[in-house]
């Protein structure tokens, strides 16, 4: 279960409404129950339930199972598609190790609002999930044009250019270090976009194999492909 508060040792946290439903009517929990617990920064902590009711309650942190684990510094920048893809490259990103997701308005991205909560939800719901310990932060929808105008160059990009199709990159000798990786929409990139990512430097343009994947495939695709070589 995530839990929005600091974990220590005799640590008494207080229940959402939610959560105390989920527990005391979804998972029929009674006061000395033992559940996992994490909260994305201090590991996984064995807890105990004191006191529960049908919309409150109280756990108290007994000891933790096991030490926090951060995904390495990968970010992914994704222009958000329809809304159950668009959970699903999230809900994926956070399962994969992405320690960032970044939804971006390009100039032909059709969705022009996001629900940052609702993402933001659904990667707590993956990396609850997985029994991951790390829950990757979702930012507000941005214009690409500024993102990249504010852009810290060492932090490399990968870029995913449909227009490059053919064998699919190896990331094989690439740098280490943070990096981001970028995909389009469904309509693909402008020329403009092209050619303000081919001018920059801290960019590497990169094929995902001959056939067009859609953006959700594209995404776990170069999730998976950077991770084998890049992850730990
Ligand atoms: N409308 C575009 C077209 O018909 O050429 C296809 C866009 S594709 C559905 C969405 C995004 O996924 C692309 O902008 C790119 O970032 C990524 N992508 C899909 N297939 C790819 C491939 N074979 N190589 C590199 N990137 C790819």
């Amino acid at each position: 279960l995530f839990i929005d508060h600091p974990l220590a040792e005799g640590q008494a946290i207080a229940l959402t409404p939610d959560q105390a439903h989920y527990l005391a009517s979804v998972m029929r929990q009674g006061p000395g129950a033992e559940i996992l617990v994490f909260n994305g920064r201090d590991g996984e902590w064995l807890a105990r339930i004191g006191r529960i009711a049908k919309r409150s309650g109280e756990l108290l942190a007994v000891s933790r199972t096991a030490p926090q684990l951060d995904p390495p510094d990968l970010w992914l920048i994704f222009a958000p598609i329809k809304k159950a893809r668009t959970d699903f490259i999230v809900e994926k990103a956070a399962e994969m190790g992405a320690a960032r997701v970044l939804p971006v308005q390009t100039e032909h991205t059709n969705s022009e609002r996001i629900r940052q909560d609702r993402l933001q939800a659904h990667a707590v719901e993956a990396a609850e999930q997985c029994g991951g310990t790390f829950v990757p932060e979702v930012g507000e929808l941005t214009p690409l044009s500024r993102l990249l105008g504010g852009w810290e160059p060492a932090r490399r990009i990968l870029w995913a250019d449909e227009a490059l199709a053919g064998p699919a990159a190896t990331l094989r000798g690439l740098p280490g270090g943070p990096w981001a990786i970028l995909i389009g929409p469904e309509g693909g990139w402008s020329e403009s976009e092209r050619r303000r990512l081919s001018a920059m430097e801290c960019v590497t343009r990169v094929s995902l194999g001959p056939r067009i994947l859609r953006a959700d495939t594209a995404a776990v695709a170069s999730l998976a492909l950077w991770q084998a070589e890049l992850g730990d």
